[in-house]
């Protein structure tokens, strides 16, 4: 299957050995049509859902992910396209963008049907719920096929191809019925648990609304209900007029330190013109976005001029509920407070929920600030 996009990418779906997809975001009208030789595997059986009844919050149950495999050398990276020695997850000997349906994954489609529970009915709080198959979908992003390059390294096209890619992966998930809320993210950095070094980035689609989101849409409709205002924007207004914790700004988009940060180095880069998610973001938009994101992350490098362990998050409104009060944007977090201390989530962050920050916000939106680019 071929499916043309914005900014000149074309799309090309095949299967993989085993059933799974994998998706050639492509710039060059590259022919795709390299065959999966692996042996067949089958896949893991779909997890479970169990709601913690103390917190009325859904864990999901992946206990066949303990094989995975971690931080193997370069010549045997499963994400690298597939050479003489190594048949890769990629079956081409060169790719753009790549996205295809994790191996290991923690949430799978479910098979047949898909009703939505009672049980995930908001309040709707039963200890001895029934089981809940974990259904949703798992999925790899590959940035590049180079092994060795940070995001901020890549092209401003090829960033724009991976907007490209996380549009199309965020439209196409949302008309799934089993599908509540959709999450890119990257996790950069074996400190935060990273198993494989390839830049790559991973999306998870939920078939509840998690329960962080959950709270900012509590949060952001109580605001609307008393303001007649998106919590979002207001919040975006005060970064722009206190000016102090701005990273970084373009004619679409903004970076900056959030006034009450959780982590020393935190940075959100936020659209200008708001939307709900980034199958809302126009291209106007998204061809803005390489020159933000390129910056901020060159900037959270060249704080302390190493590689900065980060998790960078994209906050969405969930597909079907509070699409006017939640507002598209990028959570950055590095644990890092300096070259060699990392921030751990201690015993108020971890049990309680209660950050404790060593730095003030506009003292590393200055230090950021201040990186020569
Ligand atoms: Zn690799």
């Amino acid at each position: 299957m071929k499916k043309t996009l914005s900014a000149g990418v074309i799309r090309t779906d095949l299967p993989m050995a085993d059933g799974r997809t994998i998706r050639y975001y492509d710039t060059h009208n590259q022919e795709r049509s390299a065959v999966d030789q692996r042996p067949r595997e089958d896949q893991p059986s779909i997890g479970e859902l169990r709601l913690d009844p103390l917190l009325n919050e859904w864990v999901a149950m992946a206990a066949h992910r303990q094989g995975r495999v971690f931080l193997p050398p370069k010549e045997l990276c499963p994400l690298c396209p597939t050479h003489d020695q190594l048949m890769s997850e990629i079956p081409d000997s060169d790719y753009d963008v790549v996205i295809f349906d994790n191996r290991s994954p923690s949430l799978r489609p479910p098979i047949g049907e898909w009703e939505m529970s009672e049980t995930f009915a908001p309040g709707n709080l039963n200890i001895e719920s029934p089981i809940v198959p974990s259904a949703g979908k798992c999925e790899v992003v590959c940035y590049t096929s180079d092994h060795d390059k940070s995001f901020y390294e890549l092209s401003d096209s090829q960033v724009r191809t991976v907007m490209e890619a996380w549009r199309d992966r965020t439209r196409e998930l949302s008309q799934e019925k089993y599908i509540a809320h959709i999450f890119p993210f990257e996790n950069r950095g074996e400190e935060v648990g990273v198993t494989l070094n390839h830049p790559h980035g991973q999306i998870y689609a939920y078939s509840f609304v998690p329960p962080r989101a959950e709270k900012m849409l509590a949060v952001a409709d109580a605001h609307k209900k008393r303001t007649g205002r998106v919590l979002m924007d207001d919040i975006v207004a005060r970064e722009i007029r206190d000016e102090v914790r701005i990273v970084a700004r373009n004619s679409e988009w903004i970076s900056y330190v959030p006034y009450a940060s959780r982590y020393p180095f935190e940075i959100h880069i936020a659209p200008l013109r708001p939307v709900a998610d980034l199958a809302e973001l126009d291209d106007r938009a998204a061809d803005a976005y390489p020159s933000i994101a390129k910056e901020t992350f060159k900037r959270l490098d060249g704080v302390f001029g190493i590689k900065m362990a980060y998790i960078a998050a994209w906050h969405q409104a969930p597909v079907r509920v509070g699409r006017d009060s939640l507002r598209l944007h990028l959570q950055i977090c590095s644990v890092r407070r300096q070259p060699g201390k990392l921030k751990y989530l201690a015993g108020s962050e971890s049990a309680m929920g209660a950050f404790i920050m060593d730095m003030k916000p506009e003292q590393s939106a200055q230090q950021l600030r201040e990186v020569s680019l």
